[in-house]
């Protein structure tokens, strides 16, 4: 399984329609400061299901929308699609190609997609997350991570090694059992 492509509209600084595909191995995405390289790992962290706007380096989920420039006024929409490359069927689902959507409205509303389905969050972290893929599954390393890592209480680096371990996920479906 691999990112096949990220397609941004209307999201962080990405005002109009924007894609880029990748290729399988080492992919780096260059450019001048703030040109938007950040925006689009923050991108792959929404799409994915992130929650929190701190971790999307805002202060409230809305700022993921293009919030306007000198140029032209702010949109009411943001969009990202992701691409995953499934021809090794890693993800368990019945799709060679699996392309998951976010969208969030300024209202607040938000909708996922799979595959151009409506679907709910919760089914975008199962399809993900024995994938090792997902937000909470350090796929993502941001800046000040290791930092964080390094300086973690026994507590949180004991989910840092259940997680690689994959035994966080039956502890995550307990809770859910249990919620109910
Ligand atoms: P650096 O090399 O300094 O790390 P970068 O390429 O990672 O830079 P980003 O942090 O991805 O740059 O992009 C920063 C730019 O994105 C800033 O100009 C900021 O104003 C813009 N930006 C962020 N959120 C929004 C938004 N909601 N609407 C419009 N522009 C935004
Ligand atoms: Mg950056």
């Amino acid at each position: 399984m691999y990112l096949k492509s990220l397609t941004l509209k209307g999201f962080k600084s990405f005002a109009d329609r924007t894609s880029m595909s990748f290729d399988p191995g080492l992919n780096v995405v260059v450019g001048p400061n703030g040109s938007g390289k950040s925006n689009v790992s923050d991108a792959i962290l929404w799409v994915l299901g992130e929650q929190s706007a701190k971790m999307l380096r805002g202060q409230a989920m809305e700022d993921v929308i293009f919030s306007g420039s000198s140029a032209r006024p702010a949109v009411g929409v943001a969009e990202v699609t992701l691409v995953l490359d499934n021809s090794d069927h890693t993800l368990p689902i019945d799709f060679s190609e699996v392309g998951i959507t976010r969208r969030m409205y300024r209202s607040g509303e938000s909708e996922y997609l799979i595959n151009g389905a409506p679907a709910r969050l919760m089914d975008v972290q199962d399809i993900l997350h024995d994938s090792g893929l997902g937000k909470d599954t350090h796929s993502i390393i941001s800046q000040g991570k290791l930092d964080s890592i390094l300086q973690s209480r026994p507590e949180e680096r004991r989910e840092l090694i259940e997680e690689a371990a994959d035994i966080s996920k039956h502890r995550r479906r307990k809770e859910r059992s249990l919620r109910k």
